[in-house]
Parts: C-alpha cells; sequence; structure tokens
C-alpha cells in the first residue's frame, strides 16, 4: 500500500475532512450536516466523528481513508464467459433474458427498470447478462436489501454459475477474491465502494433501507463509472419509476406473470369492527380465518402495524385458543428469536404467526394464507407493501392458489389501489398468455 502512494496511484485522506469552504464532512458516506467533536478512548484528543456511517466501523479526522487516483487495472476479459446453470425458464422469463441483453448491448437507456410481479423469479433472468458482462471483464455489483437475501443469493449464485470466483460482502461478514470481477453485497456496504463498477443491479429497490434513503442513493449513484448501468429490480416500481419508464428515460423490462403461470392472490376487502387498543376481543373474521387454516391444514400470518399490537394480539390468541397455544407465536424485528421461529414456522411446528411487516419480502412459505389486521394504517401499509405482503401467497406451483384478506374498519384509497394494481397485473399476464397462444411464431 506504501508504495502505490508513493507512486502517486492511491490517495491517502482523513476520513472526517475539511471541503472545499473549510466545513468538516464524511470522506466515506458524505455527511455534512452532523459531524461531532467526541472523545474516544482509542485516541488522545477529542476527534472529529460521523455517526451516519457508524454501523460500518467509526471514522474520525484521525483515521485514514485510502482511495484509489487512477482508474482500477482493467481485468483482460476472457473473453469466454463462464458457464451457467440456469433452471429452465418459462417463456415469459426467456422474453425477458432477450430484452435485458438488448438492454446490456446497446449505449442508451442506461438504466433499466425489470418490473415483475412477486414470485416470477426475476433474479434468474438477468444471469445472462452478467455472464455477458464478466466474459467482457467488466466489474459487476449485486446490491441487496438484508443479509439472509444476500446469503441466499450467494448460494443461488454457486449454483447458476459453477466454479466462479465471487467477492461476498454483509454486515460482519466478508469472503474476498481480488481478481473477481462479481460483488454481491447488502445495499449498506455501497458507501464502502469508490466509482469501479460497469453493472450495478439493485434487486428489491423500493425495500428498506435504500428506498428514501439519500445517503445510499448517492453511494449508488458514486459506486457506477461513468460509462456503467444499472438495473433496478421490483414487483412494485415507485410511481416516479413508473412515469421515467412511459416517458422512455429509463428501459423497462415486465415479466407479468408468477413462474407457474397462474394469477397473483386477489385481496379481498373486509370491513369490520376491531379492538381499538388493547386486543380486548378477537374479531369473528379472525377466528373464521383460523378455523380455516385448521380444517384446510394450512398456514396463517397475520400482519399488524406495530410491534406491541402484534405481541398483544399474539397472546390473546394464545388465551382464546388454549388448545393451539403452542401453535400459535409472533415476530417482528427485534425479536431475538426470530430465526428460529421462522424455522418453525417453515416445517409446521407453528402455525399461525402474527407479524410487523417485516415478513412483508424474501422469505416464502408454502400452503400459506394471510390477514392484514388494520390494513387502513397507511403510513404501515402502502400500496406497495399491500402487495408485496399479498405476494407471499401462492407461490408454489403446488399450491398457487390462497386466501388474502385485507381487513380494516374503513376500507381505505390505499387498499383500493393494492387491490386494483394486482387485478390489472393479472389482466396484463392474462393478455400475455393470450397472445402467446395465438402468435404464429410461438416457442
Ligand atoms: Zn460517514
Amino acid at each position: 500500500l506504501q508504495q502505490l502512494i508513493l507512486e502517486g496511484k492511491v490517495q491517502r485522506l482523513a476520513a472526517v475532512g475539511l471541503d472545499k469552504l473549510g466545513r468538516f464532512y464524511c470522506r466515506r458516506c458524505g455527511e455534512q450536516e452532523q459531524i461531532y467533536v467526541e472523545r474516544l478512548s482509542s485516541a488522545p484528543q477529542p476527534c472529529r466523528v460521523c455517526p451516519s456511517c457508524r454501523e460500518l466501523g467509526t471514522l474520525t479526522d484521525g483515521i485514514p481513508l485510502y482511495r484509489w487516483r487512477v482508474e482500477l487495472p482493467r481485468i483482460k476479459p476472457s473473453g469466454v464467459p463462464p458457464p451457467l446453470a440456469l433452471p429452465a425458464l418459462t417463456v415469459w422469463q426467456e422474453q425477458a433474458v432477450r430484452e435485458s441483453l438488448e438492454f446490456w448491448r446497446q449505449p442508451e437507456p442506461r438504466t433499466l427498470l425489470v418490473w415483475a410481479v412477486c414470485g416470477a423469479g426475476k433474479t434468474e433472468v438477468v444471469f445472462p447478462l452478467i455472464r455477458d458482462a464478466l466474459a467482457a471483464g467488466k466489474r459487476v455489483l449485486l446490491a441487496v436489501p438484508r443479509r439472509e437475501i444476500v446469503r441466499e443469493l450467494g448460494e443461488r449464485i454457486k449454483r447458476c454459475f459453477p466454479g466462479l470466483a465471487f467477492t461476498i460482502l454483509y454486515g460482519g461478514h466478508k469472503e474476498e477474491f481480488p481478481t473477481a470481477l462479481l460483488t454481491i453485497t447488502t445495499t449498506h456496504q455501497l458507501l464502502r465502494f469508490t466509482s469501479c463498477f460497469d453493472l450495478v443491479i439493485v434487486d428489491e429497490a423500493d425495500a428498506f433501507p435504500l428506498y428514501g434513503n439519500p445517503m445510499l442513493n448517492a453511494a449508488l449513484e458514486r459506486v457506477i463509472l461513468p460509462t456503467g448501468k444499472k438495473i433496478y429490480m421490483t414487483a412494485t416500481p415507485d410511481p416516479s419509476w413508473q412515469r421515467r419508464a412511459r416517458r422512455g428515460e429509463i428501459g423497462v423490462v415486465k415479466i407479468p406473470l408468477r413462474y407457474h403461470g397462474r394469477p397473483l392472490p386477489v385481496p379481498t376487502l373486509i370491513r369490520t369492527a376491531l379492538p381499538a387498543k388493547k386486543a380486548e376481543f378477537i374479531p369473528p373474521v379472525v377466528k373464521e380465518f383460523i378455523f380455516r387454516l385448521r380444517t384446510q391444514e394450512r398456514k396463517g400470518l397475520i400482519f399488524l402495524p406495530t410491534v406491541q399490537g402484534v405481541e398483544a394480539f399474539a397472546r390473546s390468541l394464545q388465551q382464546e385458543l388454549p388448545n393451539q397455544a403452542d401453535q400459535i407465536d409472533y415476530i417482528h424485528a427485534r425479536d431475538p428469536l426470530r430465526e428460529e421461529k421462522v424455522k418453525r414456522f417453515s416445517t409446521g411446528q407453528l402455525h399461525l404467526l402474527v407479524t410487523t411487516t417485516l415478513l412483508e419480502r424474501g422469505l416464502n412459505f408454502d400452503r400459506l394464507d394471510l390477514l392484514v389486521l388494520y390494513a387502513d394504517q397507511e403510513r404501515i401499509f402502502s400500496v406497495e407493501t399491500l402487495i408485496q405482503i399479498a405476494g407471499r401467497v401462492g407461490r408454489s406451483a403446488a399450491d398457487p392458489g390462497g386466501v388474502v384478506y385485507f381487513v380494516a374498519e374503513s376500507i381505505t384509497g390505499t387498499m383500493k389501489t393494492a387491490h386494483q394494481e394486482i387485478v390489472r397485473m393479472n389482466k396484463e399476464g392474462n393478455s400475455f398468455i393470450k397472445k402467446k397462444a395465438t402468435s404464429p411464431d410461438r416457442e
């Protein structure tokens, strides 16, 4: 490293330093507003500390950051694409593969939205494009919202790209291959990179923590080379992306059908009286829901807006149904037993989980029905969140149906919009099937 600094290839700078106007700012995350003076046990003098990116390790004006001054050494393109073992793709996935390869090979547009219904299998669709990029010696970054998803994605990459070396990075974990062109990471870790990627793919792009976080969005723009391209993948793009796609400012590839080709379960909107604060009674619709789970041997999720609500409601269910109490539990992000509970729910030891939006996306369960209580709490249950939640049901080919209830004391515009949007996507999927069935050059 010292050698590289002397050669002028690497720059050594204080992590918290002065900008052109003489104000302190963080060179990792760009924080300007909140730089605090703190006395740390590790330093003899008080330091200027950046609180904004502390979860990646504390940075101060006494800690150096190193930055490449020159372009990263290019990897000589092998020209030989890495072996790719894809699972069997549906006709509509294959069409999306062709369209995304087209996007990669054309100079414009530079941004692509992959808009796929929940359970369409959108990740595999970009694998052929990744193979092309790697064969051309391009650096590729795949970013996903949570560490569990990074791990799961790492396993999938191993299966689909046998023998490929890649770097995997999430909070507290790093497997690095210095020559690897492919990096998989959580979105938080974007802050660690400088501009070096030719292609950045963001999965679940509308999810926490990226959505609505200016610091991470700035980091996302920064890691892409000026000539690089960007792909957003989501089931629920926010309205501004939908507008940009309609205006042709960004490319869009749609996957209108689930991989099993069956329509999305359409939610039933139910208006009924609900307990006000404490769970002083169990609404009849919930009792019927649980009864149905028992008789049809299915699993159920009940979504509530708050952690307190989740715990209280699960407890009153356990009291109300003592003979099922050991099969009912609750879960939320602060629950230390959450991974264990998810496992017990997957294996069927638990048949009912009361949850916050923690289980809104990412995890899949068989034979699932679900119910959203207080679905009119729009700050928690936005249109996108309701669509994602409904998208948990009917994901397997063996059980493509299932029940989705949105329950509230009044039916809000948000609930109606989520319902309409799901109906609209089903129509789009249906017309896709019809078009394929009548087109003369069908595959
Ligand atoms: Zn910072």
